[in-house]
C-alpha cells in the first residue's frame, strides 16, 4: 500500500487563550501604541521586554517590529554602513545579507559545513583575507557551531559577534542560551518561528550603550523610560541627538499575544524535539541519506529537520522531492537552480560580490529542508519519515546507494 500524508506544513498552533483574552483587553482600551499610556500603567511591549530578557538572562532587551529589523538594528547600532564587509553564512536565509544590504554594508559569505554549521577555518580564512570586524552569525535551521572556539576565534581576531537566533529562541550551547554568546543576539516572532505574533522580533545584549542606540534607532522619540528593559537614562544622554529614528517598534497588540507564549516556550520547544526524534529515527539508516549529527553540547530546537542527499544528481533529488510531494509531504530543497519560497542561496543574492565556494556548494547542493509545525502528531512525523524513506530508496542513484 502507497502511504500518503494529508496535514498542513503552513499550519500553527492557535495564539494561547490569554493571548486572545489580552489583545481583546488591548484593543478594548485602544492604546495599541508602546508608548501611549493611562497614567501608572505598564505597557504590554514594556512587560514583554522585561519577560523576554529574564528568559534568555540578558541586561536589555528592545522588541521590535521584526527579526529583520532586529539584525539590522544591531549593525547599525554597532556602526555598520556603506562599505563595512559584514561576514555571514552561506548557508541562511534571504532577511540575513537582506539585513547586511538595508545599513549599505557588504556580505561576505561563511562556509557551510556537513554539519550545517559555519565552517570555522574559512570564518578564519575570510577574517584574515577581509579585515572584517563584524559577524552576523546565523544559525540557521537551529544548528549551532561550537560556540567556544568560535568565540574564541572572533574575540583573539576583535570580531564582533551578533547572533541571529530566529531559528534558536529556547535552544543553548554548553547551557548558554543561543544569543548570548555575542554582543547582541536577535530573535523574530514571525508566524513560522517558535512564537507567534504574525510579525515581530527582539534584540538582547548586555552592552548598555549598544542597547541604548538600539532603542533610539527603533523610534523611541526621547520615550525611552517606558521602556522594560532599558538601560539608565543616563546612557542616553550622550547618544540621542546623534542617533537617527528608524521607526521599528513592536506595539502592544502582538506584545500581548507574545506574552504568554514566550512564558511557556520551553513546553513548546520540548514538542518539537519529540517530533524532530520521530522523523530522525524513522529515516535513520537510510542507503544514500544523511541525517545530521547533533553534538551533545548543542541543545537544539527541532522545528524543522534537514538531511543531506550528498553527491546525488539534480534529476534523482528532483525526483525526492516529486515523489514526496505527491504523497502529501514537502521538501524544500536548496540545491535547486533556481529559489522556490523560502529557499534560496548564496548565489542567488547578487546584490553580493559573486564568491564561489566549490565545498559549500556540494553540502547545499544535498540539503533537503522540512518544517515539523507542532500540529504535527508523533504519529504523522513517523508516517512522513516512512513516506520520505520509501522515496529515497526509490531514487537512489546506484552510486549512493552501494555505499
Ligand atoms: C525568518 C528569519 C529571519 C528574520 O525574521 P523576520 O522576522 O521574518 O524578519 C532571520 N533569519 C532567519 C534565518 C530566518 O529564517
Amino acid at each position: 500500500m502507497t502511504e500518503t500524508f494529508t496535514g498542513s506544513f503552513t499550519q500553527q498552533e492557535p495564539i494561547p487563550e490569554a493571548g486572545i483574552a489580552a489583545a481583546l483587553e488591548v484593543m478594548r482600551h485602544g492604546r495599541l501604541h508602546r508608548y501611549n499610556l493611562a497614567p501608572g500603567e505598564v505597557p504590554e511591549v514594556a512587560r514583554l521586554e522585561a519577560e523576554f530578557a529574564e528568559y534568555v538572562g540578558a541586561r536589555y532587551c528592545l522588541a521590535v517590529a521584526s527579526g529583520g529589523y532586529a539584525m539590522s538594528t544591531a549593525l547599525r547600532a554597532m556602526g555598520a554602513g556603506p562599505g563595512t564587509k559584514v561576514l555571514s553564512n552561506a548557508f541562511t536565509l534571504a532577511p540575513v545579507p537582506g539585513a547586511i544590504a538595508s545599513v549599505g554594508a557588504e556580505p561576505v559569505f561563511v562556509g557551510v559545513t556537513e554539519a550545517l554549521t559555519i565552517d570555522l577555518a574559512d570564518l578564519e580564512a575570510k577574517i584574515a583575507a577581509t579585515g572584517a570586524t563584524l559577524l552576523l552569525l546565523s544559525h540557521m535551521r537551529g544548528h549551532i557551531c561550537d560556540m567556544d572556539r568560535l568565540m574564541a576565534l572572533c574575540e583573539a581576531a576583535g570580531v564582533r559577534v551578533i547572533e541571529d537566533c530566529a531559528h534558536t529562541m529556547g535552544a543553548s550551547w554548553r547551557g548558554v542560551p543561543s544569543g548570548r554568546h555575542g554582543a547582541a543576539g536577535c530573535y523574530s516572532a514571525q508566524t513560522y518561528k517558535h512564537v507567534n505574533s504574525g510579525e515581530g522580533g527582539f534584540l538582547v545584549t548586555d552592552d548598555a550603550e549598544l542597547a541604548a542606540r538600539a532603542i533610539l534607532l527603533s523610534g523611541s522619540y526621547m520615550l525611552y523610560d517606558r521602556h522594560g528593559a532599558a538601560p539608565d537614562p543616563a546612557v542616553f544622554e550622550g547618544l540621542k541627538l546623534d542617533t537617527p529614528n528608524i521607526s521599528g517598534r513592536m506595539d502592544n497588540l502582538r506584545a500581548a499575544i507574545l506574552r504568554p507564549q514566550v512564558a511557556e516556550i520551553e513546553t513548546a520547544c520540548a514538542r518539537w524535539n519529540a517530533r524532530y526524534h520521530a522523523v530522525e529515527e524513522g529515516l535513520a539508516g537510510t542507503p544514500g541519506l544523511t541525517v545530521i549529527e547533533r553534538p551533545a553540547e548543542e541543545h537544539f530546537v527541532g522545528s524543522s529537520i534537514q538531511v543531506l542527499l550528498l553527491d546525488w544528481p539534480d534529476a534523482a533529488i528532483e525526483a525526492v522531492v516529486a515523489g514526496c510531494k505527491a504523497r502529501g509531504v514537502e521538501l524544500k530543497w536548496f540545491g535547486a537552480p533556481a529559489p522556490q519560497g523560502f529557499t534560496s542561496t548564496y548565489q542567488h543574492w547578487r546584490y553580493a560580490e559573486p564568491q564561489p565556494m566549490p565545498v559549500s556548494d556540494r553540502v547545499l547542493h544535498g540539503v533537503l529542508d522540512m518544517r515539523l509545525p507542532l500540529t504535527f502528531s508523533l504519529d504523522d512525523c513517523a508516517l512522513i519519515a516512512r513516506i520520505i524513506r520509501d522515496e529515497v530508496t526509490t531514487h537512489a542513484p546506484a552510486r549512493a546507494a552501494a555505499e
